[in-house]
């Protein structure tokens, strides 16, 4: 009788918590999707205050044209955000990067919902996405999509690789990164705002490097958004 019952609780337990979350290890439930409510609830929040008043904004101030600038969390060196990050870019999670696109958009993005008529995604070079398997920018953008009803263009190309930068100064960097984004459907972002798209903010040098082209090529405006921005020391 009661190996019956302790059977049937943990029976009832695993259909309650079927997995583990992906931060703490502690229990998930089916409508959790990855990590558990109360780890979701404490990821540090970027204040996002709407127009250009907030620290991504400021982080990109004076390097490109842009609209307004919004990043979903406070990236720092250690950190659950780090960690979240790490697994949808190396560990080979394209639907947490998708997810997180959902969760950015329910809390942020869909409030600027009218003032975007696509979505582009900072794409990879052809050689990286073979080894990763999936552009983790483009599943954020997907994830972005699904709830704002927004679709996604892919109207950039990654020419060159990026080598190591961290020896260079920010102009050196802005000049490096510039040459290696060009455009490949001009005609399906002429005269659109774009809502331009990337896992993480530093210096600002992949955004800088994505806008020029497509300002040059008839974007009426830029709005960028990155799921981190990294926090200055
Ligand atoms: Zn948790």
């Amino acid at each position: 009788m009661e190996i019956t019952f302790k059977r049937l609780s943990l029976d009832f337990l695993t259909m309650l918590f079927p997995s583990v979350c992906s931060l703490c290890g502690g229990p998930r439930t089916r409508s959790e999707r990855f990590i558990c409510s109360p780890c979701l609830i404490q990821l540090p929040r970027e204040r996002n205050y709407r127009g250009v008043d907030n620290d991504t904004s400021a982080r990109l101030l004076g390097m490109f044209p842009f609209v307004e600038a919004y990043s979903f969390l406070r990236f720092s060196k250690k950190g659950q955000v780090r960690n979240l990050i790490h697994k949808l870019k190396y560990g080979h999670q394209p639907k947490l990067a998708f997810q997180l696109g959902v969760w950015f958009a329910s809390e942020v993005l869909f409030q600027v919902r009218d003032r975007f008529d696509t979505i582009v995604p900072v794409p990879l070079h052809p050689e990286k996405l073979k080894s990763r398997g999936y552009n983790q920018s483009f599943e954020i953008a997907t994830g972005i999509s699904h709830v704002t009803a927004c679709p996604v263009t892919e109207a950039l190309q990654r020419i060159h690789k990026t080598e190591t930068q961290t020896q260079l100064s920010r102009w050196e960097r802005f000049e490096n990164t510039s040459k290696e984004f060009s455009i490949v459907n001009p005609d399906e972002i002429q005269g659109k705002s774009v809502l331009l798209i990337d896992d993480i903010i530093t210096t600002g040098a992949t955004m800088a490097g994505t806008a020029v082209p497509l300002l040059t090529n008839g974007v009426e405006g830029i709005i960028v958004a990155a799921i981190g921005l990294t926090q200055k020391a």
